[in-house]
C-alpha cells in the first residue's frame, strides 16, 4: 500500500505563485499494483523541476519502506509542491491483516505533530505535513472487495479523505469497469466506509458544478499508469500501454480515468482536500487526543 501526501516543509516564497501544500496518499492492498508507477505517471505531467523526480521504472526498486517524493508540478502556471508518501503491499507484511496499522501510524504520527506545533508558545512557523488524501488501490479483478480492502478502509476512512482507485483498468474491459465501479460503491455502502465526498458549493458556476461532477461521478477512478511513451495505432506518441490489440492511453479520457484524478488533486479538490481534513479530520482526531489524555 501507499500514502500520498503533499506538503512542502520550506518553500520559497519568492516564486510567485507556490501553493504550499497538498497531499495525497497512495495505497493499495498488496505491492505490485501499480503505486509507484502512478506517481511516476503524476509527477511526469509537466514536471519541472528536477531534484527529487522518482526514477524511471526499470531503475526503480520495490517500494521496501513508506517514503516520500517530493516533486514539483506546474498546473495553470501555477507550481505545486507534491509530496507523496508511497508505501509498500499488504502482502510485504508478515501479517497481512494488519497491514493497515504502519500507514494508520504514519497518518496519526503527522497529526501528532501538527497538534505539538499548534501547542508551543510561537505558533507562527506551523509546518504542515498532514496526508490529504489517501488513494487506496483496488486489485482489478472484477468482483468485489476482498476482506483485506474492506478492513483497511475501516480502519481509515475516520483519519483521511480516502480516494479508491481500480488499479491497472487496462485489464479490464469497458463493460467491467463500469459493473466493478458499481459493485465497489455497493460494497463501501454496506459496510459504511465513507469515501471522501466533494461537497457541492451554491455559489460556483454552472460550468465549475458540472466539471466537479463530471470529476465525482468516476469515482473509484480507474487508472493506469505508465511512464513509457508508446505509438498509437494513428502512430502519435503518446504515454501508455501497448497490447498486440492496440494501445492505452493514460492521458486519454475515452480510456482511463487517470486526467481526472488528476485533476481532483491537484485542481479542483485540492483546497478541499485540504480543508476537509483540517476542519474534519484533524478537528476530531485533536479532540480524541486531548480528551484522552484528560485535557
Ligand atoms: P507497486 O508495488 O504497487 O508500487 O507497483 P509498481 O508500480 O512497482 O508496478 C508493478 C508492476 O505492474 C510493474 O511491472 C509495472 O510495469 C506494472 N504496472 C504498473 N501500472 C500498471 C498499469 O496501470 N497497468 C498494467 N497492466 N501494469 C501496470
Ligand atoms: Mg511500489
Amino acid at each position: 500500500m501507499a500514502a500520498a501526501v503533499a506538503h512542502p516543509p520550506n518553500v520559497a516564497d519568492s516564486v510567485q505563485q507556490v501553493v504550499r501544500k497538498k497531499l495525497g496518499g497512495f495505497v493499495g492492498c498488496e505491492s505490485g499494483l501499480g503505486k509507484s508507477t502512478l506517481i511516476n505517471t503524476l509527477f511526469n505531467t509537466s514536471l519541472y523541476a528536477k531534484k527529487n523526480v522518482p526514477r524511471p521504472e526499470h531503475e526503480r526498486p520495490q517500494t521496501v519502506a513508506i517514503e516520500s517524493i517530493t516533486a514539483d508540478i506546474e498546473e495553470n502556471g501555477v507550481r505545486l509542491r507534491l509530496t507523496v508518501v508511497d508505501t509498500p503491499g499488504y502482502g510485504d507484511f508478515i501479517n497481512n491483516e494488519e497491514g493497515w496499522k504502519p500507514i494508520l501510524d504514519n497518518i496519526e504520527a503527522r497529526f501528532d505533530a501538527y497538534l505539538e506545533q499548534e501547542n508551543r508558545v510561537n505558533r507562527a512557523k506551523m509546518v504542515d505535513n498532514r496526508v490529504h488524501a489517501c488513494l487506496y488501490f483496488i486489485e482489478p479483478t472484477g468482483h468485489s472487495l476482498k476482506p483485506v480492502d474492506i478492513e483497511f478502509m475501516r480502519r481509515l476512512h475516520t483519519r483521511v479523505n480516502l480516494i479508491p482507485v481500480i488499479a491497472k483498468a487496462d485489464t479490464l474491459t469497458d463493460d467491467e469497469v463500469v459493473q466493478f465501479k458499481a459493485r465497489i460503491l455497493s460494497d463501501l455502502a454496506h459496510h459504511r466506509i465513507e469515501i471522501y465526498q466533494a461537497p457541492q458549493y451554491e455559489l460556483e458556476d454552472e460550468e465549475t458544478i458540472a466539471e466537479n461532477e463530471e470529476i465525482v461521478r468516476k469515482i473509484p477512478f480507474a487508472v493506469v499508469g505508465s511512464d513509457t511513451v508508446v505509438s498509437t495505432s494513428d502512430g502519435r506518441p503518446a504515454r501508455g500501454r501497448a497490447y498486440p490489440w492496440g494501445t492505452i492511453e493514460v492521458d486519454n479520457e475515452d480510456h482511463c480515468d487517470f486526467v481526472k484524478l488528476r485533476q481532483m488533486l491537484i485542481r479542483t479538490h485540492m483546497e478541499e482536500l485540504r480543508e476537509h481534513t483540517n476542519h474534519a479530520l484533524y478537528e476530531k482526531y485533536r479532540e480524541e487526543k486531548l480528551l484522552a489524555m484528560g485535557v
